[in-house]
């Protein structure tokens, strides 16, 4: 995703266009199991979909509970682009995507299937942190003229409850541009993000002179000090980009990490993270 990203803005391209299209590697990619085609179904066995998108213009798009379709980010620009709309949810979003020539598709392969039945053996619901029956991409990229962009899409948990939307799709919980400062996305139990308004945080703490490191830290901060907090039981994490290109992630639990390429150079890291 990062190097098909990194090829766009070479070549010229917007950010936005860069994350569009990074994000469609990884719904293409049937191995992974957490986004797009492929992902694990909710606990009546449909794969449903979320995705935003947030160009440099504050402009966003966002399609919630999409079925059917994989490229949910390209729907997602497309209700920014040729709607009135923010959001598209259900048949509604899924109806729109017809019109716009998208074919249906069928997105539980065997493997994800077979995963399902597996499951519902026990029917124990329980977010695994890091075994990852979840794990959102989030994308924020930096164009040479300076515009920053950031796309999320993800098939949510596995086996939530039918009609459960996380914080993917939720215009500052997942996802949160302000061209003037940064950008953050999230990824983990999208609840606790959504309690927090979590990327809009991080992008606010940046206004207020935190870097993308710091701020990343406090908005995990802000999620583990709360009262009665069982933090110890589910993982989230964020990445964070500035206006000068500076980066920061950070997570609550061990195992997560951040692609970035940057200087030629497609590298992996691991976030810090807090653990307590
Ligand atoms: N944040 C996503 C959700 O809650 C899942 C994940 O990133 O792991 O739907």
């Amino acid at each position: 995703a990062t190097k098909k990203a990194w090829d766009l803005l070479e070549s010229g391209s917007s950010s936005l266009d860069a994350v569009e299209q990074g994000c469609m590697i990884e719904e293409a990619d049937v191995n992974n199991q957490s986004v797009g085609k492929g992902g694990l179904p909710d606990r009546d066995g449909n794969v449903t979909l979320d995705a935003c998108i947030m160009n440099s213009k504050g402009d966003c798009g966002s399609v919630v509970y999409l079925k059917n379709i994989t490229h949910a980010i390209s729907v997602a620009r497309k209700i920014m682009e040729e709607t009135p709309h923010v959001m598209l949810a259900g048949v509604g979003a899924e109806k729109f995507a017809y019109s716009l020539g998208y074919k249906k598709e069928k997105l539980l392969t065997d493997k994800s299937r077979l995963d399902w039945l597996d499951w519902k053996l026990k029917s124990e619901y329980k977010p695994i942190i890091n075994i990852e029956n979840h794990d959102t991409i989030g994308m924020l990229a930096i164009d040479k003229n300076g515009d920053i962009s950031g796309g999320c899409t993800t098939s949510g948990l596995a086996y939530k409850m039918s009609g459960r939307v996380g914080d993917s799709p939720i215009i500052g919980s997942g996802l949160f541009i302000d061209n003037e400062v940064g950008g953050a996305v999230a990824t983990g139990l999208g609840e606790e993000v959504v309690k927090t308004v979590g990327s809009f945080l991080v992008v606010e703490l940046m206004r207020n002179g935190y870097s993308p490191q710091k701020a990343c830290e406090e908005a995990i901060r802000r999620i583990v000090s709360k009262k009665n907090s069982n933090y110890k039981d589910f993982q989230v994490g964020y990445i964070a980009i500035n206006k000068s290109g500076e980066t920061g992630s950070y997570s609550i639990h061990d195992g997560f990490s951040m692609t970035k390429y940057e200087n030629n150079l497609n590298k992996t890291f691991k976030s810090n993270y807090y653990s307590g």
